[in-house]
């Protein structure tokens, strides 16, 4: 039998739940306490959160092996945990986008997220039967589309 080190001391809870959202975030990490209070403020208990490079931007292109994966993601969320709905987010300055440096101003960068999330929620809803939910991460607060 094989017996790990154990390196740290923490109790997880061992029983099953029901996800209030499948959450597809982007990694960045300016914006993971905008992900935690957002939903606190929603009154989230728990959350299935994918969290990649460029958050729903593989959900706004063409087919791809990110779009196969990361909508599989959110199918296998709605499956094991009966997922009540799907959030989508983009973000200024994002670095899967190449940054706000790509952009003009910040009027033509928001133009473009703007664009990018009503594709990938338009794909998405299509596939689910929850409500999708699609929202732009800005660095005062959160806009939904
Ligand atoms: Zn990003």
């Amino acid at each position: 039998m094989i017996k790990m080190e154990k390196v740290f001391d923490f109790v997880s809870s061992s029983g099953h739940y029901a996800a209030d959202a499948c959450v597809v975030w982007c990694y960045d990490d300016r914006f993971y306490k905008l992900l935690k209070g957002f939903g606190k403020k929603q009154g989230f208990v728990h959350i299935d959160l994918v969290k990649v490079a460029g958050g729903a931007k593989a959900l706004a292109g063409g087919p791809s092996p990110e779009r196969d994966f990361v909508l599989n993601q959110i199918a296998t969320s709605l499956r094991l945990h009966g997922t009540k709905r799907v959030i989508l987010m983009l973000h200024r300055d994002c670095g899967a986008y190449g940054g706000s440096k790509q952009f003009s101003d910040a009027d033509k960068e928001e133009a473009h997220y703007v664009d990018q999330l009503k594709i990938a929620k338009d794909f998405v809803q299509k596939e689910v039967s929850v409500p999708v939910d699609a929202y732009l991460g800005d660095f005062d607060g959160l806009y939904v589309l």
